[in-house]
Protein backbone atom coordinates (compact mmCIF):
# COMPACT_ATOMS: atom_id res chain seq x y z
CA UNK A 1 0.00 0.00 0.00
CA UNK A 2 1.50 3.26 -0.94
CA UNK A 3 1.95 6.13 1.95
CA UNK A 4 -0.54 8.36 1.33
CA UNK A 5 -3.00 5.53 1.27
CA UNK A 6 -2.24 4.53 4.87
CA UNK A 7 -2.56 7.98 5.60
CA UNK A 8 -5.99 8.05 3.90
CA UNK A 9 -7.25 4.88 5.95
CA UNK A 10 -6.58 7.00 9.28
CA UNK A 11 -7.80 10.06 8.28
CA UNK A 12 -11.69 10.79 9.73
CA UNK A 13 -12.42 12.86 6.82
CA UNK A 14 -12.51 10.35 4.12
CA UNK A 15 -15.28 10.15 1.94
CA UNK A 16 -16.42 6.77 1.88
CA UNK A 17 -19.31 6.06 3.87
CA UNK A 18 -18.22 2.69 5.93
CA UNK A 19 -15.85 4.54 7.79
CA UNK A 20 -18.09 7.09 9.27
CA UNK A 21 -17.78 6.66 13.38
CA UNK A 22 -15.51 4.03 13.44
CA UNK A 23 -12.00 5.39 13.13
CA UNK A 24 -11.70 5.81 17.07
CA UNK A 25 -13.83 3.18 17.92
CA UNK A 26 -11.53 -0.14 17.49
CA UNK A 27 -13.74 -2.83 19.48
CA UNK A 28 -14.39 -5.94 17.97
CA UNK A 29 -18.14 -7.56 17.53
CA UNK A 30 -19.89 -7.78 20.98
CA UNK A 31 -20.08 -11.25 19.93
CA UNK A 32 -16.46 -12.04 19.33
CA UNK A 33 -15.74 -10.06 22.52
CA UNK A 34 -17.74 -12.62 24.71
CA UNK A 35 -16.47 -15.33 22.96
CA UNK A 36 -13.02 -14.31 23.55
CA UNK A 37 -13.95 -14.11 27.47
CA UNK A 38 -14.83 -17.21 27.44
CA UNK A 39 -12.26 -18.68 25.60
CA UNK A 40 -9.66 -17.19 28.03
CA UNK A 41 -8.02 -14.69 25.57
CA UNK A 42 -9.14 -11.58 27.44
CA UNK A 43 -10.61 -11.21 30.47
CA UNK A 44 -13.59 -8.73 31.81
CA UNK A 45 -11.16 -7.24 34.01
CA UNK A 46 -9.49 -6.08 31.02
CA UNK A 47 -12.05 -4.64 29.10
CA UNK A 48 -13.67 -2.77 31.99
CA UNK A 49 -10.06 -1.03 32.51
CA UNK A 50 -9.49 -0.49 28.79
CA UNK A 51 -13.35 0.97 28.56
CA UNK A 52 -12.24 3.40 31.95
CA UNK A 53 -9.02 4.36 30.46
CA UNK A 54 -10.26 5.54 27.27
CA UNK A 55 -12.78 7.40 28.88
CA UNK A 56 -10.31 8.91 31.04
CA UNK A 57 -8.21 9.68 28.05
CA UNK A 58 -10.83 11.66 25.99
CA UNK A 59 -11.92 13.41 29.13
CA UNK A 60 -12.15 16.78 26.85
CA UNK A 61 -15.01 15.54 25.10
CA UNK A 62 -17.39 15.84 27.91
CA UNK A 63 -18.89 12.66 27.25
CA UNK A 64 -19.41 10.81 30.84
CA UNK A 65 -20.84 12.83 34.14
CA UNK A 66 -19.26 9.73 36.47
CA UNK A 67 -17.72 6.34 36.10
CA UNK A 68 -18.98 3.88 37.84
CA UNK A 69 -15.31 2.13 38.68
CA UNK A 70 -15.85 -0.02 41.86
CA UNK A 71 -18.85 -1.74 40.78
CA UNK A 72 -17.59 -2.24 37.42
CA UNK A 73 -14.58 -3.81 38.73
CA UNK A 74 -16.54 -6.03 40.76
CA UNK A 75 -18.54 -7.59 38.84
CA UNK A 76 -15.36 -7.93 36.40
CA UNK A 77 -13.92 -10.01 38.97
CA UNK A 78 -17.32 -12.16 39.06
CA UNK A 79 -17.16 -12.92 35.53
CA UNK A 80 -13.54 -13.56 35.31
CA UNK A 81 -13.88 -16.31 38.31
CA UNK A 82 -16.57 -17.88 36.41
CA UNK A 83 -14.40 -18.95 33.70
CA UNK A 84 -11.80 -19.75 35.65
CA UNK A 85 -13.98 -21.88 37.26
CA UNK A 86 -15.44 -23.28 33.75
CA UNK A 87 -18.55 -22.38 34.14
CA UNK A 88 -20.64 -20.94 30.92
CA UNK A 89 -21.29 -17.17 31.11
CA UNK A 90 -24.10 -14.76 29.48
CA UNK A 91 -24.28 -13.40 26.29
CA UNK A 92 -22.71 -10.07 27.15
CA UNK A 93 -20.31 -11.89 29.57
CA UNK A 94 -17.72 -8.90 30.46
CA UNK A 95 -18.97 -6.14 27.44
CA UNK A 96 -18.24 -2.47 29.27
CA UNK A 97 -20.79 -0.77 28.61
CA UNK A 98 -22.49 3.15 28.99
CA UNK A 99 -25.75 4.06 30.48
CA UNK A 100 -27.18 7.69 29.48
CA UNK A 101 -27.67 9.18 32.68
CA UNK A 102 -31.53 8.71 33.09
CA UNK A 103 -31.03 5.48 33.61
CA UNK A 104 -31.05 3.76 37.64
CA UNK A 105 -28.16 2.96 38.05
CA UNK A 106 -26.22 1.24 41.37
CA UNK A 107 -23.25 1.96 42.36
CA UNK A 108 -22.82 6.04 41.50
CA UNK A 109 -25.57 8.83 41.28
CA UNK A 110 -27.73 9.27 38.56
CA UNK A 111 -28.86 12.63 37.81
CA UNK A 112 -30.96 12.88 34.42
CA UNK A 113 -27.71 15.67 33.87
CA UNK A 114 -30.46 17.75 36.19
CA UNK A 115 -29.39 19.97 39.37
CA UNK A 116 -32.79 18.68 40.92
CA UNK A 117 -31.09 14.95 41.06
CA UNK A 118 -26.91 16.32 41.27
CA UNK A 119 -26.92 14.01 44.38
CA UNK A 120 -29.36 11.29 43.70
CA UNK A 121 -28.36 7.82 44.45
CA UNK A 122 -30.94 5.86 43.23
CA UNK A 123 -32.52 2.64 45.12
CA UNK A 124 -32.56 -0.06 42.26
CA UNK A 125 -32.11 -0.47 38.59
CA UNK A 126 -33.51 -0.08 35.13
CA UNK A 127 -35.37 -3.30 34.09
CA UNK A 128 -33.10 -2.50 30.93
CA UNK A 129 -29.84 -2.42 33.20
CA UNK A 130 -30.75 -5.21 35.25
CA UNK A 131 -31.22 -7.59 32.33
CA UNK A 132 -28.11 -6.61 30.66
CA UNK A 133 -26.43 -7.41 33.80
CA UNK A 134 -27.65 -10.41 34.16
CA UNK A 135 -26.58 -11.79 30.43
CA UNK A 136 -22.97 -10.39 31.94
CA UNK A 137 -22.77 -6.98 30.50
CA UNK A 138 -20.85 -4.62 32.70
CA UNK A 139 -22.40 -0.70 32.95
CA UNK A 140 -18.59 1.53 33.42
CA UNK A 141 -20.15 5.16 33.41
CA UNK A 142 -23.15 7.46 33.05
CA UNK A 143 -23.46 9.25 29.78
CA UNK A 144 -24.18 13.01 29.47
CA UNK A 145 -28.00 14.33 28.00
CA UNK A 146 -29.48 17.45 27.74
CA UNK A 147 -31.75 17.64 30.96
CA UNK A 148 -34.26 15.68 31.42
CA UNK A 149 -33.75 14.39 27.82
CA UNK A 150 -35.02 17.76 26.58
CA UNK A 151 -33.03 18.61 23.88
CA UNK A 152 -31.61 17.35 20.40
CA UNK A 153 -27.67 19.00 20.81
CA UNK A 154 -26.70 18.22 24.57
CA UNK A 155 -26.46 21.79 25.44
CA UNK A 156 -29.11 21.28 27.35
CA UNK A 157 -27.28 19.25 30.03
CA UNK A 158 -27.31 21.45 33.36
CA UNK A 159 -23.26 20.36 33.84
CA UNK A 160 -21.68 20.53 30.81
CA UNK A 161 -21.69 20.34 26.97
CA UNK A 162 -20.86 17.17 25.18
CA UNK A 163 -18.40 17.81 21.97
CA UNK A 164 -18.77 15.89 18.72
CA UNK A 165 -16.38 13.13 18.40
CA UNK A 166 -15.45 14.39 14.52
CA UNK A 167 -15.12 18.06 15.19
CA UNK A 168 -14.96 19.61 18.95
CA UNK A 169 -16.98 22.92 17.81
CA UNK A 170 -20.06 20.99 16.89
CA UNK A 171 -22.72 19.04 19.11
CA UNK A 172 -23.19 15.60 19.20
CA UNK A 173 -26.55 15.96 19.05
CA UNK A 174 -28.71 14.95 21.56
CA UNK A 175 -30.42 13.81 23.47
CA UNK A 176 -28.45 11.22 24.32
CA UNK A 177 -25.46 12.87 22.58
CA UNK A 178 -22.96 11.48 25.59
CA UNK A 179 -24.07 8.12 24.38
CA UNK A 180 -23.39 8.27 21.74
CA UNK A 181 -20.29 10.22 21.71
CA UNK A 182 -18.56 7.42 24.06
CA UNK A 183 -19.19 4.65 21.44
CA UNK A 184 -17.87 6.55 18.60
CA UNK A 185 -14.62 7.44 20.93
CA UNK A 186 -14.55 3.95 21.83
CA UNK A 187 -15.61 4.44 25.87
CA UNK A 188 -17.15 1.29 25.49
CA UNK A 189 -18.65 -1.27 22.72
CA UNK A 190 -22.14 0.23 23.13
CA UNK A 191 -24.33 2.86 24.97
CA UNK A 192 -28.05 2.82 26.14
CA UNK A 193 -30.04 6.16 25.24
CA UNK A 194 -33.57 6.81 25.57
CA UNK A 195 -35.49 8.30 22.06
CA UNK A 196 -38.81 10.23 22.73
CA UNK A 197 -38.66 12.24 19.84
CA UNK A 198 -35.45 11.13 18.36
CA UNK A 199 -33.20 11.18 20.77
CA UNK A 200 -30.80 8.03 20.32
CA UNK A 201 -31.42 8.44 16.42
CA UNK A 202 -30.11 11.87 16.05
CA UNK A 203 -27.17 11.82 17.88
CA UNK A 204 -26.37 8.16 16.02
CA UNK A 205 -26.65 10.28 12.95
CA UNK A 206 -24.62 13.05 14.01
CA UNK A 207 -21.69 10.91 15.60
CA UNK A 208 -21.82 8.17 12.79
CA UNK A 209 -22.97 5.51 15.19
CA UNK A 210 -25.82 2.99 14.73
CA UNK A 211 -28.98 4.17 17.06
CA UNK A 212 -31.92 1.62 17.21
CA UNK A 213 -35.20 2.93 18.28
CA UNK A 214 -37.57 -0.04 18.92
CA UNK A 215 -41.52 -0.19 18.99
CA UNK A 216 -43.32 1.48 21.58
CA UNK A 217 -43.52 -1.00 24.51
CA UNK A 218 -40.24 -3.75 23.21
CA UNK A 219 -37.85 -2.68 26.16
CA UNK A 220 -39.35 -1.85 29.41
CA UNK A 221 -38.90 1.85 30.66
CA UNK A 222 -38.85 0.97 34.57
CA UNK A 223 -36.12 2.61 36.28
CA UNK A 224 -35.82 4.85 33.14
CA UNK A 225 -36.14 8.65 34.49
CA UNK A 226 -39.88 9.62 32.18
CA UNK A 227 -39.67 12.47 29.80
CA UNK A 228 -43.19 11.99 28.08
CA UNK A 229 -44.89 8.47 28.97
CA UNK A 230 -47.05 7.38 25.82
CA UNK A 231 -43.47 8.44 23.23
CA UNK A 232 -40.71 7.21 25.55
CA UNK A 233 -38.48 4.17 24.49
CA UNK A 234 -35.03 2.80 25.28
CA UNK A 235 -32.18 2.21 22.51
CA UNK A 236 -28.63 1.13 22.14
CA UNK A 237 -26.21 2.81 20.46
CA UNK A 238 -23.34 0.76 18.81
CA UNK A 239 -20.70 0.24 15.93
CA UNK A 240 -22.75 -2.22 14.05
CA UNK A 241 -26.32 -3.39 13.51
CA UNK A 242 -25.78 -6.92 14.35
CA UNK A 243 -24.71 -5.17 18.30
CA UNK A 244 -27.77 -3.31 17.94
CA UNK A 245 -29.68 -6.58 17.54
CA UNK A 246 -27.87 -8.35 20.28
CA UNK A 247 -28.60 -5.77 22.90
CA UNK A 248 -31.95 -5.37 21.78
CA UNK A 249 -32.39 -9.09 21.96
CA UNK A 250 -31.12 -9.09 25.76
CA UNK A 251 -32.96 -6.51 27.34
CA UNK A 252 -36.31 -6.42 25.17
CA UNK A 253 -39.78 -7.89 26.39
CA UNK A 254 -42.35 -7.92 29.00
CA UNK A 255 -41.81 -6.74 32.17
CA UNK A 256 -44.05 -6.91 35.05
CA UNK A 257 -42.71 -3.31 36.39
CA UNK A 258 -44.22 -1.83 33.05
CA UNK A 259 -47.19 -2.40 32.08
CA UNK A 260 -46.87 -1.14 28.92
CA UNK A 261 -44.51 -3.79 28.24
CA UNK A 262 -45.08 -6.16 25.08
CA UNK A 263 -43.62 -9.81 24.74
CA UNK A 264 -40.49 -10.15 21.87
CA UNK A 265 -40.49 -11.48 18.45
CA UNK A 266 -40.16 -15.58 19.43
CA UNK A 267 -37.00 -15.48 16.69
CA UNK A 268 -35.36 -12.88 18.88
CA UNK A 269 -33.55 -10.05 17.46
CA UNK A 270 -29.63 -11.38 17.16
CA UNK A 271 -29.09 -11.64 13.18
CA UNK A 272 -27.07 -14.79 14.07
CA UNK A 273 -27.78 -17.42 10.82
CA UNK A 274 -30.60 -14.93 9.44
CA UNK A 275 -31.65 -15.47 5.73
CA UNK A 276 -32.69 -12.24 4.94
CA UNK A 277 -33.27 -11.89 1.21
CA UNK A 278 -32.78 -7.66 -0.21
CA UNK A 279 -34.45 -8.88 -3.24
CA UNK A 280 -38.23 -7.61 -3.54
CA UNK A 281 -38.28 -5.63 -0.50
CA UNK A 282 -40.30 -3.11 -1.06
CA UNK A 283 -39.02 0.43 -0.14
CA UNK A 284 -40.43 3.29 0.12
CA UNK A 285 -38.44 6.71 0.16
CA UNK A 286 -40.56 9.30 2.53
CA UNK A 287 -41.08 12.51 -0.01
CA UNK A 288 -41.89 15.06 2.93
CA UNK A 289 -38.32 14.52 4.58
CA UNK A 290 -36.56 15.47 1.09
CA UNK A 291 -38.11 18.48 0.63
CA UNK A 292 -37.90 20.37 4.10
CA UNK A 293 -34.63 21.79 3.81
CA UNK A 294 -32.96 19.27 3.45
CA UNK A 295 -28.95 19.44 2.97
CA UNK A 296 -27.69 19.29 -0.61
CA UNK A 297 -24.68 16.78 1.14
CA UNK A 298 -26.86 15.28 3.13
CA UNK A 299 -29.53 14.62 0.11
CA UNK A 300 -26.58 13.32 -2.09
CA UNK A 301 -25.09 10.87 0.97
CA UNK A 302 -28.83 9.35 1.28
CA UNK A 303 -29.61 8.97 -2.74
CA UNK A 304 -26.29 7.11 -2.75
CA UNK A 305 -27.65 4.88 -0.13
CA UNK A 306 -30.92 4.34 -1.93
CA UNK A 307 -29.56 3.31 -5.61
CA UNK A 308 -27.02 1.21 -3.87
CA UNK A 309 -29.81 -0.53 -2.13
CA UNK A 310 -31.42 -0.89 -5.78
CA UNK A 311 -28.55 -2.28 -7.00
CA UNK A 312 -29.02 -4.90 -3.88
CA UNK A 313 -32.25 -5.90 -5.68
CA UNK A 314 -35.03 -3.91 -3.64
CA UNK A 315 -37.73 -2.34 -4.87
CA UNK A 316 -37.93 1.43 -4.50
CA UNK A 317 -39.76 4.06 -5.09
CA UNK A 318 -40.86 7.17 -3.92
CA UNK A 319 -44.13 7.81 -1.24
CA UNK A 320 -46.19 10.61 0.37
CA UNK A 321 -47.12 10.48 3.73
CA UNK A 322 -49.17 13.97 3.35
CA UNK A 323 -49.74 14.86 7.46
CA UNK A 324 -46.01 14.22 8.22
CA UNK A 325 -44.95 17.61 8.38
CA UNK A 326 -47.24 18.54 10.79
CA UNK A 327 -45.88 15.46 13.46
CA UNK A 328 -43.59 18.19 15.03
CA UNK A 329 -45.91 20.57 16.25
CA UNK A 330 -48.29 17.32 17.63
CA UNK A 331 -44.80 16.47 19.15
CA UNK A 332 -44.18 19.50 21.01
CA UNK A 333 -47.96 19.50 22.39
CA UNK A 334 -48.36 15.69 23.21
CA UNK A 335 -45.05 15.71 24.93
CA UNK A 336 -44.36 19.23 27.15
CA UNK A 337 -48.08 17.96 28.19
CA UNK A 338 -46.46 14.45 29.31
CA UNK A 339 -43.89 16.26 31.00
CA UNK A 340 -45.00 19.03 32.89
CA UNK A 341 -47.03 16.04 34.56
CA UNK A 342 -43.76 13.72 35.23
CA UNK A 343 -41.57 16.50 36.19
CA UNK A 344 -44.59 17.14 38.84
CA UNK A 345 -43.20 14.76 41.19
CA UNK A 346 -39.81 17.05 42.12
CA UNK A 347 -41.16 19.06 44.42
CA UNK A 348 -38.31 18.81 46.47
CA UNK A 349 -40.02 17.23 49.43
CA UNK A 350 -40.73 13.98 48.24
CA UNK A 351 -38.21 14.42 44.76
CA UNK A 352 -35.50 16.19 43.90
CA UNK A 353 -33.29 19.33 45.40
CA UNK A 354 -34.17 20.49 48.46
CA UNK A 355 -33.36 23.79 49.93
CA UNK A 356 -33.76 24.90 53.29
CA UNK A 357 -34.03 28.39 52.62
CA UNK A 358 -37.80 28.87 52.09
CA UNK A 359 -40.08 29.94 55.03
CA UNK A 360 -42.61 27.35 54.47
CA UNK A 361 -44.16 24.48 52.28
CA UNK A 362 -45.32 26.64 49.54
CA UNK A 363 -42.01 28.04 49.22
CA UNK A 364 -40.04 25.30 49.58
CA UNK A 365 -41.63 23.96 46.35
CA UNK A 366 -41.42 27.10 44.72
CA UNK A 367 -37.47 27.09 45.53
CA UNK A 368 -36.77 23.57 44.75
CA UNK A 369 -38.02 23.83 41.31
CA UNK A 370 -36.61 27.57 40.47
CA UNK A 371 -33.36 26.38 41.63
CA UNK A 372 -33.69 22.74 40.69
CA UNK A 373 -34.56 22.87 36.71
CA UNK A 374 -33.29 24.95 34.00
CA UNK A 375 -34.74 26.85 31.44
CA UNK A 376 -35.48 24.22 29.23
CA UNK A 377 -37.77 22.13 31.57
CA UNK A 378 -39.21 25.39 33.14
CA UNK A 379 -40.31 26.18 28.81
CA UNK A 380 -41.91 22.41 28.69
CA UNK A 381 -43.58 22.79 32.10
CA UNK A 382 -45.38 25.95 31.49
CA UNK A 383 -46.13 24.37 27.99
CA UNK A 384 -47.55 21.00 29.08
CA UNK A 385 -49.56 23.23 31.75
CA UNK A 386 -51.04 25.74 29.05
CA UNK A 387 -51.90 23.16 26.71
CA UNK A 388 -53.20 20.95 29.27
CA UNK A 389 -55.60 23.40 31.01
CA UNK A 390 -59.38 23.59 30.49
CA UNK A 391 -59.67 26.72 28.05
CA UNK A 392 -57.10 25.21 25.70
CA UNK A 393 -57.31 21.34 26.08
CA UNK A 394 -59.73 20.76 22.90
CA UNK A 395 -57.56 23.49 20.56
CA UNK A 396 -54.08 22.39 21.88
CA UNK A 397 -53.79 18.41 23.26
CA UNK A 398 -56.87 17.57 21.90
CA UNK A 399 -56.17 18.50 17.90
CA UNK A 400 -53.07 17.39 18.83
CA UNK A 401 -53.97 14.12 19.61
CA UNK A 402 -56.60 13.49 16.23
CA UNK A 403 -53.16 14.61 14.12
CA UNK A 404 -51.41 11.65 15.33
CA UNK A 405 -54.23 9.43 14.67
CA UNK A 406 -54.26 10.52 11.61
CA UNK A 407 -50.04 9.97 11.22
CA UNK A 408 -50.54 6.21 12.70
CA UNK A 409 -53.39 5.71 9.70
CA UNK A 410 -50.65 7.24 7.39
CA UNK A 411 -48.09 5.02 8.34
CA UNK A 412 -50.46 2.21 8.14
CA UNK A 413 -51.35 2.52 4.67
CA UNK A 414 -47.99 3.33 3.70
CA UNK A 415 -46.88 -0.23 5.17
CA UNK A 416 -49.55 -1.78 3.21
CA UNK A 417 -47.52 -1.16 0.06
CA UNK A 418 -43.75 -1.21 1.12
CA UNK A 419 -42.24 -2.91 3.90
CA UNK A 420 -39.92 -0.05 4.75
CA UNK A 421 -39.70 3.63 5.00
CA UNK A 422 -36.65 5.78 4.45
CA UNK A 423 -35.01 8.99 4.61
CA UNK A 424 -32.49 11.00 5.96
CA UNK A 425 -32.69 10.79 10.05
CA UNK A 426 -31.67 14.54 9.87
CA UNK A 427 -31.79 17.77 7.47
CA UNK A 428 -28.39 18.53 8.30
CA UNK A 429 -25.22 17.36 9.85
CA UNK A 430 -23.64 18.11 13.40
CA UNK A 431 -24.51 21.75 14.03
CA UNK A 432 -22.41 24.54 15.45
CA UNK A 433 -22.25 24.64 19.29
CA UNK A 434 -24.32 27.07 20.58
CA UNK A 435 -26.15 27.74 16.72
CA UNK A 436 -29.36 27.26 17.83
CA UNK A 437 -29.71 27.87 21.54
CA UNK A 438 -30.78 31.43 21.69
CA UNK A 439 -33.70 29.53 19.18
CA UNK A 440 -35.55 27.03 20.62
CA UNK A 441 -37.60 26.61 17.79
CA UNK A 442 -34.64 26.21 14.97
CA UNK A 443 -33.38 23.84 17.63
CA UNK A 444 -36.64 21.92 17.82
CA UNK A 445 -36.63 21.58 13.79
CA UNK A 446 -33.59 19.47 14.49
CA UNK A 447 -36.49 16.61 15.31
CA UNK A 448 -38.79 16.93 11.84
CA UNK A 449 -37.60 13.20 10.55
CA UNK A 450 -37.33 11.64 14.18
CA UNK A 451 -40.64 12.52 16.16
CA UNK A 452 -43.09 10.62 13.46
CA UNK A 453 -42.06 7.77 14.67
CA UNK A 454 -42.54 7.94 18.21
CA UNK A 455 -45.93 9.58 17.44
CA UNK A 456 -46.87 6.31 15.71
CA UNK A 457 -44.78 3.89 18.19
CA UNK A 458 -42.97 2.55 15.09
CA UNK A 459 -39.70 0.87 15.29
CA UNK A 460 -36.69 3.07 13.65
CA UNK A 461 -32.93 3.02 13.41
CA UNK A 462 -30.29 5.10 12.01
CA UNK A 463 -26.97 3.90 10.75
CA UNK A 464 -24.38 5.89 8.96
CA UNK A 465 -24.04 5.51 5.35
CA UNK A 466 -21.29 8.22 4.36
CA UNK A 467 -19.74 11.79 5.37
CA UNK A 468 -20.73 14.96 3.66
CA UNK A 469 -18.27 17.97 4.63
CA UNK A 470 -16.13 15.41 6.85
CA UNK A 471 -19.40 14.81 9.10
CA UNK A 472 -21.66 11.43 9.35
CA UNK A 473 -24.94 11.57 7.64
CA UNK A 474 -27.27 8.99 9.13
CA UNK A 475 -29.93 7.11 7.02
CA UNK A 476 -33.27 6.85 8.81
CA UNK A 477 -35.19 3.29 8.30
CA UNK A 478 -38.92 2.48 9.45
CA UNK A 479 -40.77 -0.22 10.21
CA UNK A 480 -44.43 -1.73 10.97
CA UNK A 481 -44.63 -1.92 13.89
CA UNK A 482 -43.36 -4.65 15.77
CA UNK A 483 -41.22 -5.51 13.09
CA UNK A 484 -38.24 -4.72 15.05
CA UNK A 485 -36.67 -8.18 13.67
CA UNK A 486 -37.24 -7.12 9.89
CA UNK A 487 -35.77 -3.14 10.46
CA UNK A 488 -32.45 -4.84 12.06
CA UNK A 489 -32.15 -7.26 8.81
CA UNK A 490 -32.51 -4.40 6.24
CA UNK A 491 -30.40 -2.34 7.93
CA UNK A 492 -27.83 -4.85 7.86
CA UNK A 493 -28.21 -5.07 4.32
CA UNK A 494 -27.61 -1.25 3.98
CA UNK A 495 -24.63 -1.31 6.13
CA UNK A 496 -23.39 -4.03 3.99
CA UNK A 497 -23.67 -1.63 1.03
CA UNK A 498 -22.78 1.49 2.05
N1 LIG B 1 -35.17 16.47 20.70
C1 LIG B 1 -36.46 16.06 21.12
C2 LIG B 1 -36.93 16.93 22.25
O1 LIG B 1 -36.26 17.83 22.58
C3 LIG B 1 -36.44 14.63 21.50
C4 LIG B 1 -35.86 14.36 22.81
C5 LIG B 1 -35.81 12.91 23.14
O2 LIG B 1 -36.02 12.06 22.27
N2 LIG B 1 -35.56 12.60 24.39
O3 LIG B 1 -37.95 16.72 22.81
Amino acid sequence: MQNHQILLLFLPGRTSGSLAGRIMNNWPAISEIVANVQAGKTTATELVKKSLKKITKQSDFNAIISVVKTRALQRATEIDEQVKHGQAIGRLAGVPFVAKDNFLTLGGNTTAASNMLKNFEAPYQATAINRLEAAGAICVAKANLDAWAHGSSTENSDFFVTKNPYDKTRVPGGSSGGSAAAVALGMAPFALGTDTGGSVRLPASFCGVVGLKPTYGLVSRSGVVAMASSVDVIGPLTKTVADAALVLEVMSGKDELDGTTIGRNPEGYSLRGSRFEVRGSRIGVIREYLDVGLDSGVRQVIDGATDKIKVAGAEVSEVSLPSLPLALAVYYVICPAEVSSNLARYDGQRYGHFTNEAKDLEESYELAREQGFGSEAKRRIMIGAHVLSSGYYDAYYKKAQTVRTKIIQEFEQAFSKYDFLIGPTAPTTAFKIGEKTKDPLSMYLSDIMTVAANIAGIPAISIPVGVSGNLPVGLQILAPQKADRQLLEIARAFEATS
